[in-house]
């Protein structure tokens, strides 16, 4: 998921679509699966502002500057955990735009990663020593308005399957790396006959150890969690890991519990990395009930990524200062390994670079 990297994804192979997303936005019905719902994901701002009983005269007119920059796109799943008329709502906040996002901020720029440099081959970002992302879609599930990927939505891009043989070759020609992390979008926006083939080609090269996913997936649509996903999982012979993203402990619910339950039981390692945001979870209380909220779901605290100056999101951004504070006073009241790392990712480093916290 976070690593938004603008895919300069040149081939097109577009079969492994799902058919086309946003095409109504009907309540789901029991028993629907994870892709009718992904195509009956809400996409306009007035849409979700008539879900939750919010005033769309108030609040339709600062949100169409965001909204053409980077259309609002919401799973049903994700709508059900908000509270119906609070604007305020930590879940609404992230994927709704607000009339901040039009007003220009000085240092707030597109690409501040500069990660249009670090592509080896088409689809493989290589920065690590012993990791390398893959970035097999450039789709995501959902719109996070504090993503980088606003400014690069390539939405319907996949490598061509000469594409996927480079890749092969590449991380076979690489006897270093021991981990490949699928990423994009997200990776598990991708269908699984096409996951499925990745696995295949992956563990054939036999460097590779263990197999990263970096996915919001299972927490926005968690039916995305089905029989064909476990399946190609467990026919890997690679250690499996999955990084959800989740930012407020609203996000999780009986569902989501159920889908990450899937996953531990399939011997998945589960963790978690969240962003720091402005009026979403930016306070010690929050986030330390989100890691309890996690730890009971099954996953562990990952990474807590310090706040990037992407242009359109500088309302979320929480000084580091602020949020080393925040760490801090987790540090108190938890044990360690409920503690996420303060992190941020910065360009030409090798490994990401840990902030240090007031304790
Ligand atoms: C964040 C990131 C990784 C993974 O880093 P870990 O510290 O192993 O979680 C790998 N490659 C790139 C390009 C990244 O941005
Ligand atoms: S799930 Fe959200 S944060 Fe992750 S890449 Fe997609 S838009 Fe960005």
């Amino acid at each position: 998921m976070i690593q938004r990297t603008p895919a300069r994804i040149e081939a097109r192979d577009v079969s492994h679509l799902p058919t086309s997303f946003c095409t109504a936005s009907d309540a789901p019905a029991e028993g629907q699966s994870w892709q009718q719902i992904l195509s009956n994901s809400v996409c306009r701002p007035e849409q979700l502002l008539e879900r939750l009983g919010l005033p769309v005269e108030t609040w339709l007119e600062g949100a169409k500057g965001g909204h053409k920059q980077f259309p609002v796109r919401v799973p049903e799943p994700f709508i059900q955990r908000m509270e119906p008329g609070n604007p305020e709502d930590p879940l609404l906040r992230q994927v709704m735009p607000f009339a901040d996002e039009s007003l220009e901020q000085p240092g707030f720029i597109r690409d501040p990663l500069e990660e249009t440099t670090a592509f080896q081959t088409p689809g493989l970002i290589r920065k690590y020593k012993s990791r390398a992302l893959l970035m097999v879609t450039g789709q995501c599930a959902i719109n996070c308005r504090y993503c980088f990927r606003r400014h690069f939505p390539y939405d319907d891009h996949r490598l061509s399957p000469n594409d996927r043989r480079e890749v092969i070759t590449a991380l076979s020609a690489s006897p270093e790396i021991n981990e490949v992390i699928l990423s994009g979008g997200d990776p598990l926006s991708v269908n699984d006959r096409l996951l499925a083939q990745w696995a295949e080609m992956l563990d054939t090269v036999p460097h590779l150890r263990r197999l990263r996913i970096h996915t919001r997936l299972p927490v926005v649509i968690p039916q995305r969690v089905c029989n064909d996903l476990l399946a190609w999982l467990n026919r890997s012979r690679l250690q499996k890991v999955v990084v959800v993203h989740v930012n407020h402990p609203a996000e999780i619910d009986s569902p989501t519990r159920q889908a990450l339950k899937r996953l531990k039981d399939a011997g998945v390692t589960l963790l978690n990395q969240s962003v720091i945001l402005k009026g979403v979870n930016d306070s010690s209380a929050t986030l330390s009930l989100l890691s309890e909220t996690l730890f009971e779901a099954g996953v562990l605290p990952y990474y807590l990524h310090a706040f990037d100056p992407v242009a359109g999101a500088h309302h979320f951004n929480v000084s580091d200062s602020r949020a080393a504070e925040i760490v801090g006073e987790m540090l108190e009241h938890l044990p360690g390994f409920l503690v996420p790392r303060l992190v941020r990712e910065v360009p030409g480093q090798a490994s990401k670079t840990p902030i240090p916290v007031n304790s």
